[in-house]
């Protein structure tokens, strides 16, 4: 059974492991470096940034918990060098472990000849299934002087510090990046359309770290319309409405992220028939596509554009081509409605699940328990109290419907109610869980 990947993201080439110990010919094919955008302009070098960051704020305040230390600042281009091994080192590791699994690895640019054979150059591979996890691009804004704006593959490889910033978007990619700049000396400027930060999260959540942003210095402007950019004698600047008053950001550097578009032009999907909109390739709940034989998984789908989604979709289709095919296949149940969301700002802000919002617009009765780090032993010790938990619950069944944690390793903590709703486990299940003492976990322990 041949199966051919098209992308080498997390979702191509975990997939491609899998198909490959589970006795499947694979080949997958990369246009790029193996590990998408997530390992080599994404995910990975940005956390290996966020981590110099924190590194620095470490040190500015250690003097508060008895340590001196000389902090001279930020050497950029050490900073940067490590960003590129740490890549480079997981890089090997991939290549490594699709060699080891005996998968065969194409670096080109791949596109459907028809259903059944993908086409490399001038080499032909046959395929009796296709995965495609063609990944996703930047997006771009249609305002004059755009070209002036940076993506943030730019942002990870920069020749200097701005010490002006500008972002466009407050979302993910622009918090994380806000946050890790703010901690590099630049004056961040963060401008967001939307009237929160963060639209998909939590409204309190967005709330409490856009609070906590701005005590650090991050200036965040929200609905505010980014009209145009333009270049002037030492910079640029960002003009937006506001409340139909006009307002100008000079900055250094502008960076654009404002969402990310998946890559559904490159395959030639028009010719065998796969339908798709600029908003993605349409999949059914197997991750299979209008071509039967054809599947798609992360972003090139739309959906959520998370590694960690892109992974456990890869599962999904997989199990269903080993179930079509007769072969052997783990007994799992993957459920692709739980997803923990994480941004990694300083500090951290993670949710799973449902919103209190979202349950509102869907009529869902629920109540809201809360908690903060500021009554938290570790959290105490830690001199790390700024931070917050809500969760969701059931009225009519008590179960946990979401959760959303901001304050230090949020990211860490939300797995455990990940683990829990994926089990459909209810506030009472929870409450009979003993948590361990001193740990920041117990401040979701102690929502009321
Ligand atoms: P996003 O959708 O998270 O945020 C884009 C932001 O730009 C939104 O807040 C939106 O309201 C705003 N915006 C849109 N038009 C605007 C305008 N005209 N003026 C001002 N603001 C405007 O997208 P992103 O931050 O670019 O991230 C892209 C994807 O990558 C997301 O799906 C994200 O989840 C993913 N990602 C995840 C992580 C992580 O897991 N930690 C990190 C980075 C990116």
């Amino acid at each position: 059974m041949r199966l051919v990947i098209i992308g080498a993201g997390p979702g191509g080439y975990e997939t491609a492991v899998e198909a490959a110990k589970a006795g499947l010919e694979v080949t997958i094919i990369s246009d790029g470096p193996v590990g998408g955008t997530c390992l080599n302009e994404g995910c990975i070098p940005t956390k290996t940034l966020c981590h110099s960051a924190e590194l620095i704020e470490a040190a500015k305040s250690a003097a508060q918990y008895g340590v001196q230390v000389n902090f001279e600042g930020l050497d950029l281009s050490k900073a940067l060098s490590r960003k590129d091994e740490v890549v480079g080192q997981l890089r090997s590791g991939v290549e490594f472990l699709l060699k080891g699994k005996g998968i065969s690895l194409v670096y080109g640019k791949a596109s459907f000849k028809d259903a059944h054979t993908v086409v490399v150059d001038s080499q032909e591979i046959e395929a009796d299934y296709v995965i495609i996890a063609t990944g996703s691009s930047s997006a771009c804004l249609p305002i004059p002087g755009k070209e002036y704006t940076v993506t943030s593959t730019q942002m990870l490889s920069p020749e200097s510090v701005p010490q002006r910033l500008c972002i466009i978007g407050a979302g993910v990619i622009g918090l994380e990046f806000a946050s890790i700049y703010n901690s590099f000396g630049s004056e961040v400027t963060v401008l967001e359309f939307c009237k929160e930060i963060l639209p998909r999260f939590d409204v309190d959540l967005a709330k409490r770290l856009k609070q906590s942003l701005s005590k650090k210095g991050i200036s965040i402007e929200t609905s505010a319309c980014v009209q145009s950019v333009s270049k002037t004698g030492s910079g640029y600047e960002v003009t937006y409405l506001k409340k139909e008053k006009e307002s100008v950001v000079e900055a250094d550097m502008v960076l654009m992220a404002v969402g990310r578009r998946p890559n559904v032009s490159s395959v030639n999907l028009d010719d065998i028939g796969v339908e798709y909109t600029p908003k993605g390739i349409k999949v059914g709940s197997d991750m299979r596509t209008s071509v039967p034989h054809i599947f798609a998984i992360g972003d090139v789908t739309g959906g959520i554009m998370l590694a960690h989604a892109a992974t456990f979709q890869g599962k999904v289709a997989l199990d269903a081509i080993l179930a079509e095919a007769g072969l052997p296949c783990e007994a799992r149940h993957i459920d692709l409605s739980i997803i923990p969301a994480a941004v990694f700002t300083s500090p951290e802000a993670a949710m799973v699940g449902l919103t209190e919002e979202d349950c509102e617009a869907g009529g869902l009765a629920v109540r809201c328990l809360k908690s903060r780090y500021q009554s938290n032993g570790k959290a105490v010790s830690m001199g790390q109290t700024d931070g917050f938990c809500k969760m969701i619950i059931s009225q009519e069944d008590g179960r946990i419907l979401g959760c959303h944690i901001f304050g230090a390793h949020s990211a860490d903590l939300v797995q455990e109610l990940s683990a829990l709703m994926a089990m459909g486990a209810t506030l009472e299940d929870f409450r009979g869980m003993v948590h361990a003492h001193p740990t920041l976990s117990e401040v979701l322990q102690s929502i009321s």
